[in-house]
């Protein structure tokens, strides 16, 4: 019978023999056989270590997956680059009781929805070059986070209340 499944598959067949039983999956996976469909991620082959336990419930599967990736700061609009590494601890079973719980399909064990999910929830939503990164100007548009190279000289002060709404307006926007 060949299995349906495409991306991460690992046979668990062993594991689910007996509860307590273990298998480690150490790899590092092509980002595409992820399917990640999301640009900001840079990693080509992304590193998995998992632990994988049967158990009464289900098969935990429990480690880490970081990846790479690279963004925009939401304030000066520079490129971010940085490392997400994520922490993994779920439940896959045959029969959904879990509500949380991950399918599994017969012996196969598909990691791909399980790193995917977490990766992508890892990325932070408002990305910055640094935590005290200030900004662009809000009079000229000057980096002010270069006042060497972009020294503009507005009279505005981030904390200036008159431009609290306008502030507001532009992080409305920078979510979206
Ligand atoms: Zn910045
Ligand atoms: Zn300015």
């Amino acid at each position: 019978m060949t299995s349906p499944l495409s991306g991460l598959v690992v046979n668990v067949a062993e594991v689910l023999r007996r509860v307590g039983n273990v298998k480690d999956v150490d790899v590092a996976v092509d980002s595409n056989l992820l399917e990640l469909g999301d640009s900001r991620i840079v990693t080509q082959d992304v590193p998995i270590a998992f632990h994988l336990e049967s158990t009464n419930s289900g098969i935990v599967v429990r480690g880490t997956v970081s990846a790479r990736y690279r963004d925009t700061c939401r304030r000066c609009l520079a490129e971010v680059r940085d490392t997400v590494t994520v922490e993994i601890r779920e439940l896959y079973q045959r029969e959904i009781t879990d509500p949380d719980a991950y399918p599994l399909e017969g012996d196969q064990l598909l990691l791909s929805p399980l790193v995917r999910e977490h990766l992508l929830l890892s990325l932070p939503d408002a990305p910055l070059c640094s935590a005290d990164c200030p900004g662009l100007c809000p009079v000229c548009g000057a980096d002010k986070s270069n006042p060497g190279e972009a020294e503009c000289g507005c009279a505005v002060g981030a904390s200036d209340p008159r431009w609290a709404g306008l502030d507001a307006l532009r992080e409305r926007l920078d979510d979206r």
